[in-house]
């Protein structure tokens, strides 16, 4: 016999999944009602309802894709995409390179528009791709980069994107619950997330947002999508008031889903987006004071997920593992281009407190003087109690 499930405590300060928040967790013992029954097409219309506040849009199509985030990038490529279409991808990070895959695997033409590992996409560079491939379909990149911690700014890019005639789609995987979306306001066309970054909720669906100009290009397709689970044309008659069996919903996400947007939304969205900025800050300013170097420029850091680069002759494994068998504390190693080069430490949506910005400094300026870094005692610590000492007001 094998035991009961009792896994160690841990405290998910990677960069996903984060820890879930415990409405959610108790969301997600309450019983199952059919996909079908009434009461639960009402919870159905709340979560769209709800998806629409925290994504801060009108748009009618925004429901959640079953699957991960990733089930949501595929959902706008497939559904956007056909076969000989020009694409352009901005690609600044591992989520770059898989739009790339993916669009590729639609069939798409793709121009990549590439900047260093932990820079922003210049919108100068996409219009200068946009000039050069007349009748681009679609451009893409990701709003936060969860690969590097780079906030990718949206409005310009947006503008120029529209100028030309194309489609703007985003990634708001890590965006979604962290930093504002503002889907209507910068004018995003299609954007897809996850449950299992700022949202607070288990890995298992990707909430997705099409506006009207997005809808038409679907509408007018020529080919059929080639994804039969992931073509919208369906699944939106399960979540509009046609309510056709597509596929069995999985209740318990869409439960776990809804307590977690009720949650944002209590606590006011831009309490949230204060409260991620306000320990982002704190825990930018402690990494700084323990001597670390941070990857990406001030302007363009996010505060949810922080890249802090490994110093020289200190093990990178050997301090991740030490911060799991000591402190039950997880953050993430580098990907792709930044392998063995940064810490990622997320600090993402019930995780965002003071409490966790105290206890990872602690942690980690204990683990590292183990490893033979060698900073201030105390310094970390506080120069992050002296930001938010300074932000807030009594
Ligand atoms: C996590 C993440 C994804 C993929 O989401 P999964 O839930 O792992 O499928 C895509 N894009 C970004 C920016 C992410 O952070």
């Amino acid at each position: 016999m094998t035991n009961e499930l009792n896994p160690s405590k841990r405290l998910l300060m990677g960069p996903g999944p984060s820890d879930v928040h415990p409405r959610v967790l108790r969301a997600m013992t309450t019983p199952l009602l059919g996909h079908l029954d009434p009461e639960f097409l009402t919870l159905m219309n709340e979560t769209k309802d709800l998806l629409k506040v925290v994504y801060q849009t009108e748009n009618k199509l925004t429901i959640p894709m079953s699957g991960t985030g990733s089930a949501g990038m595929e959902t706008v490529f497939v559904n956007l995409v056909e076969p000989g279409d020009k694409v352009i991808v901005g690609v600044n990070g591992l989520f770059g390179e898989r739009m790339v895959d993916v669009a590729e695997r639609c069939g798409a033409e793709v121009i990549q528009v590439t900047a260093p590992w932990g820079e922003i996409i210049e919108p100068a560079s996409i219009e200068e791709a946009l000039l050069q491939n007349p009748g681009t379909k679609l451009v893409a990149v990701v709003h936060a980069e969860t690969s590097t911690g780079v906030m990718q700014p949206l409005k310009e890019l947006s503008d120029i994107v529209h100028k030309h005639d194309a489609l703007i789609v985003c990634d708001m995987v890590t965006a979604i619950g962290g930093i504002p979306t503002e889907i209507d306001k910068n004018e995003i066309d299609a954007a897809y997330s996850g449950t299992q970054k700022c949202l607070s909720a288990p890995p298992g669906l990707a909430p997705v947002t099409f506006n009207d100009r997005a809808l038409k290009v679907i509408f007018n397709r020529k080919t059929k999508v080639q994804s039969w689970y992931l073509d919208l044309s369906m699944i939106q008659n399960y979540w509009n008031d046609e309510r056709f069996y597509h596929h069995t919903a999985p209740i318990t996400n869409v439960y776990s889903l809804r307590e977690a947007l009720r949650v944002i939304v209590e606590e006011g969205l831009e309490n949230v987006f204060a409260r991620h900025k306000q320990y982002g800050v704190a825990l930018h300013a402690g990494l700084e004071a323990m001597g670390l170097k941070l990857l990406v420029k001030k302007e363009h850091r996010l505060f949810q997920l922080t890249s802090v680069l490994i110093p020289e002759g200190i093990d990178d494994v050997a301090v991740r593992k030490q911060l799991l068998s000591k402190y039950g504390l997880e953050i993430g190693g580098g990907l792709g281009a930044l392998k063995g080069k940064v810490w990622r430490v997320g600090l993402m949506g019930y995780n965002a407190t003071q409490t966790n910005v105290t206890q990872f400094l602690a942690a980690l300026e204990d683990v590292l003087r183990e490893q033979g870094y060698e900073s201030e005692p105390g310094a970390g610590l506080r120069a992050a109690n002296n930001t938010i000492k300074e932000q807030v007001t009594v």
